[in-house]
C-alpha cells in the first residue's frame, strides 16, 4: 500500500443554477491574458448539450483518455512512438472553432456617438484576426438548452435512449454542468505529453504544466478527454486549472468554489492507495471502473491507512483533513456523488451529485411510492451515461436517497410528524439523513470546505530562500 493525500472536489448538481458567477473570478485571475481569451479552465455547460468544445464526450471523434487494448491499459490516441512520428501535426487537436473564436466590440463606438436617431450599435470583432466577424459558437452558446434542438443529437448521454423524444419542447429536460480540470488520479495529459512537461503534484494531487518544460506540441490538449488544458497562442505553451493551488497551499478555497452562489461545492482532502491506481484503471468493463475508482479511496479513520500515511510522510494536518473531508462523506461514505465518464479512464477526482427534477406528468401524485427515480424528468438513463458508464444502479441509489431527505425533511418541517418510512427505504438513519441534511442542503463554509494548509516551516526549503537574500541576510 502506498499511500497518497489528493484534493479532490464534490459539485451538487441539485444546486447549480447556472449564475456562471464561479467562470468569472476564474477567468478574472487566471486567464485574463492575451493568447487565453478562449480559455476558461471553469465553464459551465447545460445538459443535454455537445458543450465546450463541441463533442468534447464524444472519445470517438477526440481519442482523449485510455482504452483497454487485449486487457492492456493504453493511450486512446496512440503511444509515444505513434506521437514522435506525428509530432509536427497532431491531428486529433479541435480547432478553434470547437472552442469558439473569441471576440469583443468597438465599446468607443458606443460611448463615443453623437446624439442620433437610432441607437448606435457595434459588431463583434474578432480577438485573434481584430476583423469583424459572426459570432456562431461560445462557450455557453447551448446556455438554457439554447440550440438545443439543432445540437442535442450530438449528445453522446443519450447512447441507448431515443433522444429526439427527449428534444421535444414538451419533454424536454436540463441541468447545468460545471466543469473544470479533474485532476485525475490516472492522468491521460500527463501520459500524452512528449516533454515530460504535466506533472502531478506529490503533495496534493494537482496536476499543473511546467511552462519551461513545455515545447507546445499539444498532446496534452488532444489526451485529455474532459478537454480541459487549452493551447495559448501567445506564449506556445499549454496551460489548465491549477485547482488555485497558492489559495490552497494557504487554506483558502478554489475561486470557484470561493465564488459559488449556490454553495454547490465541496473541497477536501481524501487519501488514496496509489499501488492499485493501474488496476482500478484496468477494470475490464466500462461500467466497473467507477467502483473499483472508489474503492482506492481510503478510509482515513481506517487505524492501518493512518499508521501507513503517517509513515509515508503524509503529514498530520493533511490525515486529520481527510478524515473530516466532505467529498469522502459524499464520495465514499454516502455514495452520492460519482466521477463524471469514469470509461475514460483517467479516475477523475471532482465529482458530481446528481441532480433530482420534476416528476413526470404521469407519475406526479407517484412521488412517495418505489421507483420514483425513473420517473423523474431527466431519464436516469442519461444520468448514469454521463456518471457510471451506463450503470443506473448506483445513480438510482443516490437519487433514491435525495428524494428520501426530502420526503423526510418535509414530514418534519411541514407535517410535524417524523416519517422514517422513506429513510427505512432508502437506507438511512435520521442521524446520517441530518447530517447529509446539514452539508448538502445548508453547509456551513468550514464543512464545505477543509483544506489542510502546507507546513512551510517544515519544508526547509523556502525558510533557506526567504533568508538568502534581504535583510535576513545580512545579520
Ligand atoms: Fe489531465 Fe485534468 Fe484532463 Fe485529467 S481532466 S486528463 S488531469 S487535464
Ligand atoms: Fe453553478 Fe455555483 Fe457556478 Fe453558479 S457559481 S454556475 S451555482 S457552480
Amino acid at each position: 500500500m502506498k499511500i497518497k493525500a489528493q484534493m479532490a472536489m464534490v459539485l451538487n448538481l441539485d444546486k447549480c443554477i447556472g449564475c456562471h458567477t464561479c467562470s468569472i473570478p476564474c477567468k478574472n485571475v487566471w486567464t485574463n491574458r492575451e493568447g487565453a481569451e478562449y480559455i476558461w479552465f471553469n465553464n459551465v455547460e447545460t445538459k443535454p448539450g455537445i458543450g465546450y468544445p463541441k463533442k468534447w464526450e464524444n472519445q470517438e471523434v477526440h481519442k482523449g483518455g485510455w482504452a483497454l487494448k487485449d486487457g492492456e491499459l493504453s493511450l486512446r490516441a496512440g503511444g509515444r512512438v505513434g506521437k514522435l512520428l506525428k509530432i509536427f501535426h497532431n491531428p486529433n487537436l479541435p480547432p478553434i472553432d470547437e472552442y469558439y473564436e473569441p471576440w469583443t466590440y468597438d465599446y468607443r463606438k458606443m460611448i463615443e456617438s453623437p446624439p442620433r436617431q437610432h441607437q448606435p450599435a457595434t459588431r463583434p470583432r474578432s480577438l485573434l484576426t481584430g476583423k469583424d466577424m459572426a459570432v456562431e459558437w461560445g462557450p455557453n452558446w447551448e446556455d438554457d438548452l439554447a440550440g438545443v434542438c439543432v445540437t442535442g443529437a450530438g449528445d453522446v448521454n443519450f447512447s441507448g435512449l431515443e433522444c429526439q423524444g427527449y428534444l421535444n419542447f414538451q419533454k424536454v429536460f436540463m441541468f447545468y454542468l460545471p466543469r473544470i480540470c479533474e485532476h485525475c488520479l490516472n492522468p491521460s495529459c500527463v501520459a500524452s505529453c512528449p516533454s515530460g512537461a504535466l506533472y502531478k503534484r506529490e503533495e496534493d494531487g494537482i496536476v499543473l504544466v511546467d511552462q519551461e518544460r513545455c515545447r507546445g506540441w499539444r498532446y496534452c490538449v488532444s489526451g485529455c478527454p474532459y478537454k480541459k488544458v487549452y493551447f495559448n497562442w501567445k506564449s506556445g505553451r499549454s496551460e489548465k486549472c491549477i485547482f488555485c493551488y497558492p489559495r490552497v497551499e494557504d487554506g483558502m478555497p478554489t475561486l470557484c468554489a470561493e465564488s459559488c452562489v449556490g454553495r454547490i461545492r465541496y473541497l477536501g482532502a481524501v487519501l488514496y492507495d496509489a499501488d492499485r491506481i493501474k488496476a482500478a484503471a484496468s477494470a475490464p468493463l466500462d461500467r466497473e471502473v467507477y467502483a473499483a475508482h472508489r474503492s482506492v479511496l481510503l478510509d482515513p479513520h481506517d487505524p492501518e491507512v493512518i499508521g501507513e500515511a503517517l509513515a509515508g510522510g503524509i503529514s498530520r494536518n493533511t490525515l486529520e483533513a481527510a478524515q473530516s473531508s466532505p467529498v469522502y462523506k459524499l464520495a465514499v461514505e454516502w455514495k452520492m456523488a460519482f466521477p463524471p465518464h469514469p470509461e475514460f479512464r483517467t479516475l477523475p477526482m471532482v465529482w458530481y451529485v446528481p441532480p433530482l427534477s420534476p416528476l413526470l406528468p404521469e407519475a406526479v401524485d407517484k412521488e412517495h411510492e418505489a421507483g420514483a427515480a425513473d420517473r423523474l424528468r431527466i431519464p436516469l438513463k442519461y444520468l448514469a451515461n454521463l456518471l457510471t458508464a451506463g450503470d443506473e444502479g448506483p445513480v438510482r441509489l443516490a437519487l433514491e436517497r435525495l428524494l428520501a431527505l426530502r420526503a423526510y425533511q418535509r414530514s418534519v418541517r411541514v407535517d410535524r410528524t417524523p416519517d422514517m418510512r422513506p429513510l427505512e427505504e432508502a437506507g438511512l438513519t435520521p442521524e446520517t439523513a441530518e447530517e447529509m441534511v446539514r452539508l448538502l442542503a445548508i453547509g456551513k463554509y468550514p464543512n464545505r470546505y477543509v483544506i489542510p494548509t502546507r507546513k512551510r516551516e517544515a519544508e526547509g526549503g523556502l525558510n533557506l530562500i526567504q533568508g538568502g537574500c534581504g535583510y535576513a541576510s545580512e545579520e
